[in-house]
């Protein structure tokens, strides 16, 4: 079987292969799922938004509107009861390697779409393919990575660009709410992972994304580098974008504006403290007022 591969060797091809689409996957879904149809802050010409829809459907079977609400909900609960997938609620353990159930949990809740996924495509290909036959495109990639690499090779190239998008999305969700550093005090616990976002092109950058959700541009110092942000230039350049919002404010003046509740976010953190503190005593004196009645009430009579 291996024989009827077009391009069964060198090896390397695959690899090759793998890395691009793997890459394209990043660049849709940083660019369309994420900036563009959760934020809002970049448009796409319509010929480039099908396209990227079409190709998140064939190599991440991701619904838009799913991806869409499970995200804003992580916004509006960011590290909080409620934030679909957090290590701060659930430990990063349960994040980095399960993250995707999380995500699932979440995406499968009526109410989470219906209250965060207003604005996604709804047109006819949305609702009869891409939502409704969700897994097809996955499984044509099968068919078509066998044809290209052989029935060894080809299921190794599929099952890499399956488990792509659920590991890049566990790695964003988890580490970049618990590695790295910070540029913005925000009042949860977003990082950036690491300031060069080559690999997920600008997503490490998560800690200047959470202070600025809707801006198209992650990077706030000039030494970080947003390769999804340098994308949206180009595409821009060839007027296939429009750019709605992007931070055009430094690092410094930007958090000088937005966050100089430095000082206030620990003092609302201590008064949060304060106030549990105050509920534990409340059920401490609550207890002892119990063991106190209980012990004033005269003892049963003993019968000899
Ligand atoms: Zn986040
Ligand atoms: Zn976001």
């Amino acid at each position: 079987m291996p024989g009827y591969a077009v391009l069964a060797h060198p090896w390397w091809i695959a690899l090759l292969f793998a890395l691009a689409v793997g890459h394209l996957t990043n660049v849709c879904t940083t660019l369309y799922l994420h900036r563009s149809a959760t934020h809002e802050g970049v448009q796409f010409r319509p010929v480039v938004e099908h396209l990227m829809r079409f190709w998140l459907w064939l190599t991440s079977a991701v619904v838009t509107r799913e991806w869409v609400a499970v995200h804003r909900k992580h916004h509006a609960y960011a590290d909080k009861e409620g934030d679909p997938h957090s290590p701060a609620v659930v430990g990063l353990p349960a994040i980095v390697f399960g993250g995707v159930f999380f995500y699932q949990k979440a995406a499968r809740d009526p109410e989470v779409l219906e209250k965060y996924g207003a604005g996604c495509p709804d047109d006819w290909v949305e609702r009869n393919i891409y939502t409704r036959r969700s897994s097809l495109g996955i499984v044509l990639m099968l068919v078509l990575d066998i044809y290209l690499f052989g029935i060894v090779i080809g299921p190794m190239v599929w099952t890499v660009m399956a488990i792509w998008t659920p590991i890049m999305g566990n790695i964003i969700n988890g580490v970049g709410h618990a590695l790295g550093y910070r540029n913005f005090e925000t009042r949860d616990r977003s990082r950036n992972i690491y300031p060069w976002g080559l690999w997920i092109l600008g997503e490490e950058l998560h800690n200047n994304h959470h202070a600025d959700p809707r801006s198209a541009k992650f990077k706030a110092h000039w030494w970080e580098i947003d390769v999804g942000w340098v994308y949206i230039k180009l595409l821009s350049f060839v007027k296939l974008a429009k750019v709605g919002y992007a931070r055009s404010l430094s690092a410094k003046e930007f958090a000088a504006k937005h966050y100089t509740e430095k000082v206030a976010v620990p003092v609302a953190e201590k008064l949060e403290k304060a106030g549990e503190e105050l509920e534990k005593a409340k059920a401490r004196i609550d207890t002892a007022k119990t063991e106190a009645l209980a012990a004033l009430q005269p003892p049963e009579p003993t019968v000899d």
